[in-house]
């Protein structure tokens, strides 16, 4: 990598792109609406149950200049999620800004590990246990989303309930690996505290990316 890149790549003027393609979304609030998906490379949460791991050596998905991820979605979508990875690995001020001039909606899925950078409409705060989020995030998510892969991951939930801002949505979504014996567990936890909605994984049944 040139140095020229590498400088580039810390602004947040290009950014390393696993993928981005055109779906629905599948998950929590925003389930069943069109949207452009941007998946930048690049995480060290270390989930075990991660289901893009492909996604966790940047190095390995091609440096693209923002101007091209934004003409890609401007072709087909008005809002773009970005997800990853960790975006928030990276300098996300540049790509959004260049988004909200195009008058784009923009969310992002983002585990809160690293600072918050970037303007967003939507910010979905999925924390992980071995990787928690930095403090300020849970002042603005406007939605937070518990994956849970075992009965303790419920304790973990209200946990980071109790640290998020008021307004939040909450939901809790079964891993998928674990989704066959977590559902049913899940639906029963939000008929005993429906402060919390189930949020499933509805690309995976329905077979879309
Ligand atoms: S934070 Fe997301 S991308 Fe990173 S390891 Fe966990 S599930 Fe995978």
């Amino acid at each position: 990598m040139t140095n020229e890149t590498q400088i580039a790549l810390e602004e947040g003027r290009i950014l390393p792109l696993m993928e981005d393609f055109y779906t629905l979304q599948g998950e929590g609030f925003y389930t069943g609406t069109a949207a452009y998906f941007v998946r930048i490379g690049g995480c060290d949460v270390g989930c075990h149950w991660c289901d893009v791991k492909e996604s966790w050596n940047a190095a390995l998905h091609p440096a693209t200049p923002i101007e091209i991820i934004v003409e890609n979605a401007k072709k087909v979508a008005k809002t773009v999620v970005i997800t990853g990875g960790e975006p928030l690995q990276w300098n996300m001020k540049p790509l959004t800004e260049l988004l909200k001039n195009q008058a784009f909606k923009v969310h992002i899925e983002t585990s809160g590990a690293y600072p918050l950078s970037g303007i967003w409409d939507w910010i979905c705060l999925s924390p992980k246990k071995n990787k928690l989020p930095l403090e300020p995030i849970y002042e603005v998510a406007n939605e937070l989303k518990i994956i849970v892969h075992n009965k303790h991951d419920l304790i973990f939930a209200e946990e980071q309930a109790q640290k998020t801002n008021p307004n939040a949505l909450l939901y809790l979504q079964p891993e998928w690996s674990k989704q066959a014996e977590m559902t049913p567990l899940l639906i029963d936890y939000v008929m005993q505290n429906p402060q919390w909605k189930l949020s499933i994984q509805t690309h995976k049944y329905l077979n879309i990316p």
